[in-house]
């Protein structure tokens, strides 16, 4: 007799699959999950298009090394910190599976993990997996910044790693220089790792600077920062990642991912690598790029009576909906959005243990044809 005995009971399927499935059921306009609408450039399409016939098998498993060495160099040009491409550098089938299997790597059974919250929702189950035990420190609206005090108050000789994101999805935060020096001093003397997850690392606004992880020489030793070329290049259905990390951490990493999926996707990872060593000036131009779409948007939406503070960073923008339906709770706010006026967005009570009872917000993500947007103010000013 066969019997499920379910490691993962009270899993439901994420918020971004219901969500775009909501909207191609509706044929609402979809603000949900985040994506671009908008065709990648056309040089990385060629260069995917020319992919030679025999570089269609397996890629290394740690990734092509030309495209480990662009990384190196982007990290030496941006972060003025040296990884070793052949030790260092990991490119992966996506950046939730860098994230999953660091995780796994470095918790052992009953091992505490620092997750702010909202947090993207892949942290926590990945840390249940490991044997972990997620703890769930709230960021404060409207700001969504960290209480150290709060953090202080959390670590415990259990606390093995601490997760963060900067700029934060979905809240459009960024993490300030302060913050990472705070959070220096207060896991310094303790064995704490920091898996930072930047993979919004090139989209950020206002003159605002990207502090990584690995721009602190004091957490170099047990850092990962994870990358994203789905969201640098608008390829995230190209699966294609990254993370760097001092190699004898890597190594641990390593360890679990070539079990775990082995190698990234060998064509895409060509293509990227052809692109790149032909348009080093893509990446700069990301920021502005994207904070003309934000402007559009929040521009477009100052007659509404939806209420935001400006997104710092990411292509995420949060909406306080309040004025409108202070008697719904997100979720439901966004299936009377999708069911009323055909739009989709994500309710951000998803990204906590324990939703705060008076959230109103709602997130939109703006990588989106200006048409689109137009789209999306033309509802959302009629709510
Ligand atoms: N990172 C994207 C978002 O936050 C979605 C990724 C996914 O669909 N798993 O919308």
């Amino acid at each position: 007799m066969f019997a499920i005995d379910s490691k993962f009971p009270q899993a439901e399927t994420t918020i971004f699959t219901i969500m775009s499935e909501l909207a191609e059921q509706l044929q609402a306009l979809n603000l949900s999950q985040g994506f671009p609408d908008f065709a990648p450039p056309q040089a990385l399409l060629d260069a995917f298009k020319h992919v030679p016939d025999h570089l269609h098998q397996y890629a290394a498993g740690n990734g092509i090394l030309p495209l480990r060495q662009k990384i190196s160099e982007q990290y030496q040009d941006l972060h003025q910190i040296s990884f070793d491409p052949i030790d260092e550098v990991t490119i992966s089938a996506g950046a939730t599976i860098a994230i999953y299997c660091i995780i796994q790597a470095f918790i052992h059974s009953g091992d505490e993990v620092i997750i702010f919250d909202p947090s993207y929702d892949s942290y926590a189950p990945s840390v249940q997996l490991a044997g972990g035990k997620s703890i769930h420190l709230p960021l404060q609206a409207p700001d969504f910044r960290v209480d150290w005090q709060q953090f202080k108050d959390a670590l415990s000789n259990k606390t093995r790693m601490v997760i963060v994101n900067t700029p934060h999805n979905p809240t459009g935060q960024v993490w300030s220089k302060q913050d990472w020096l705070t959070l220096i001093e207060l896991i310094r003397d303790k064995n704490i790792l920091v898996l930072s997850d930047e993979v919004y690392e090139h989209l950020i606004f206002d003159g605002l600077t990207h502090y990584s992880v690995m721009d602190f020489p004091e957490l170099q030793d047990r850092a990962f920062a994870v990358g994203s070329f789905g969201k640098s290049f608008h390829v995230t259905g190209w699966r294609t990642g990254y993370c760097v990390a001092k190699a004898p951490l890597m190594r641990e990493m390593r360890q679990v991912y070539q079990f775990a999926n082995f190698c990234g996707v060998h064509p895409c990872q060509i293509a990227l690598t052809e692109f790149m060593t032909q348009h080093p000036e893509h990446l700069s131009q990301l920021s502005p790029f994207y904070q003309n779409k934000r402007d559009y948007f929040l521009q477009g939406l100052q007659n509404s009576r939806f209420k935001s503070v400006a997104s710092s960073g990411t292509y995420f923008q949060l909406v306080d909906y309040s004025e409108i339906r202070d008697d719904l709770n997100d979720s439901e706010m966004c299936q009377w959005l999708a069911r009323t006026h055909k739009i989709v967005g994500i309710p951000i009570s998803v990204f906590y243990q324990q939703p705060p009872k008076t959230l109103r917000y709602v997130r939109f993500c703006f990588a989106k044809k200006e048409q689109t947007l137009a789209q999306a103010i033309d509802i959302l000013s009629q709510c």
